[in-house]
């Protein structure tokens, strides 16, 4: 299975994606926790990522875009995988659909947790991060809304949109991702 999942920062998408990725035995491709995996050794890509990152801001899709065409080659992929915090632009959804058609391998859906904009800042407001000051969490939102919403639109035409309330605990949460990925799971 090849799955996107779409939320806005704070929607809980870290937690249900590991329990995805553990239950449909995926690869985990994050690109947030890529970016700072660079961040922390040091890399050209991690300082270039780091400016944008600690305003709240999305790093240039043409650093991602290459980032994530290098993981898509490694072998675990092959058994399918779960994109997280990618595409986050139109520009990354559509370089990712020429990828993915390079190598006729289509997405098979992509999964949309909603969550609104007030919980969100009460979650993040308690998480610690470096980028989860209210001021870059604010900036994050308008960026989610601006840039990554639109998406929504993009895959809704291609008929692979699914979207699940985010709301509730994480067992109700997984339940219903759950009926939407069991139907699909080969
Ligand atoms: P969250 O979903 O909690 O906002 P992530 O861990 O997915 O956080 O991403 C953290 C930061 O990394 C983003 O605010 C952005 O600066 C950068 N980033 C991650 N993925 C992308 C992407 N696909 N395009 C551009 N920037 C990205």
């Amino acid at each position: 299975m090849r799955l996107v999942f779409i939320g806005p920062p704070g929607a809980g998408k870290g937690t249900q994606a590991e329990k995805i990725v553990a239950r449909y035995q995926l690869a985990h491709l994050s690109t947030g926790d890529m970016l700072r995996a660079a961040r922390a050794a040091g890399t050209e890509l991690g300082r270039k990522a780091d400016q944008y990152m600690s305003a709240g801001q999305l790093v240039p899709d043409d650093l991602i875009i290459a980032l994530i065409r290098q993981r898509l080659e490694q072998p675990d992929c092959r058994g399918g995988y779960l994109l997280d915090g990618f595409p986050r632009t139109i520009a990354q959804a559509e370089a990712l659909d020429l990828m993915l058609a390079e190598k006729g391998t289509p997405l098979d859906v992509v999964l949309e947790l909603q969550v609104d904009d007030e919980a969100i800042k009460q979650r993040l407001a308690g998480r610690g991060r470096a980028d989860d000051k209210p001021e870059v969490i604010a900036q994050r939102l308008v960026a989610y809304h601006q840039q990554t919403a639109p998406l929504l639109d993009y895959y809704g035409r291609a008929g692979l949109l699914r979207s699940i309330d985010g709301m509730g605990t994480i067992d109700e949460v997984f339940a219903r991702v759950r009926s939407v990925l069991d139907p699909l799971a080969g």
